[in-house]
């Protein structure tokens, strides 16, 4: 693929915002920093005169949490609560309910390999060789993981949510739920995330995977429609 040259000058910049046209790497590329041309003066030049247009822009953050997302799935596939099966079951539900955490005794984050997701037994930000996806220097970072009560007009069950769709729908971030942790593994009262979600969100239930016994509150929160 022809490589684009990164903005040579003003013009090339508006048309890169305008185009939202984004810079990828390979395993092989580089990069210099603060490169020494007169292209890469421009830029610096023009990044400067334009910071309160560049705050404006998304952050990759936000970006991703909206990507998290996803459509909603057709009505007839949404079933109520109390017709999800309570044997074993390899199928993904669609419910329509409110969320709420329904027990303050949990712990709400776990430290994590920033590459698989797996709970580690490392300090925040250890950079260590993850003996469970067998990457290299991978980095112990916080990850939220909490129950909660899915409701609708038939009933109830319990699920676990993630990451994302916990940090979104309640308000919450994994580092401010690490930093707010006491010795005894509880989270102070301040930094507790909102307890209930009251807007009805349709919801993915992914059964999770134990190999001799599933019950109604092993469901992950796999998706969330917004409505
Ligand atoms: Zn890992």
């Amino acid at each position: 693929m022809r490589k684009r040259r990164l903005c040579a000058d003003q013009e090339d910049a508006d048309q890169s915002l305008v185009k939202r046209q984004s810079l990828s790497t390979k395993p092989t590329s580089a990069f210099v920093l603060n490169p020494n041309f007169k292209a890469a003066h421009q830029l610096h030049n023009w990044c400067i005169q334009n910071e309160e247009v560049i705050r404006t822009l998304p952050s990759p953050l936000e970006t991703h949490v909206r990507n998290i997302t996803t459509p909603s799935p057709k009505v007839d596939k949404i079933i109520s609560i109390n017709s999800i099966p309570s044997s074993p079951d390899a199928k993904m539900y669609w419910v329509k309910a409110t969320m709420s955490i329904t027990s303050l005794d949990q712990s709400f984050w776990y430290m994590s390999c920033n590459n698989c997701y797996k709970s580690i037994n490392a300090k925040y930000q250890t950079v260590f060789n993850c003996f469970h996806c067998k990457k290299k220097e991978v980095i112990a970072e916080p990850r939220v993981k909490f129950q909660v009560e899915l409701k609708d007009n038939s009933g109830s069950i319990m699920a676990t949510i993630f990451q994302d769709h916990a940090e979104k729908f309640f308000s919450i971030s994994s580092t401010d739920l690490m930093k707010h942790t006491t010795q005894d593994g509880k989270v102070s009262n301040d930094a507790l995330p909102k307890l209930n979600v009251p807007e009805y969100h349709i919801i993915q239930l992914k059964p999770r995977q134990y190999r001799f016994h599933w019950t109604s509150n092993a469901s992950t929160c796999h998706h969330i429609s917004e409505q």
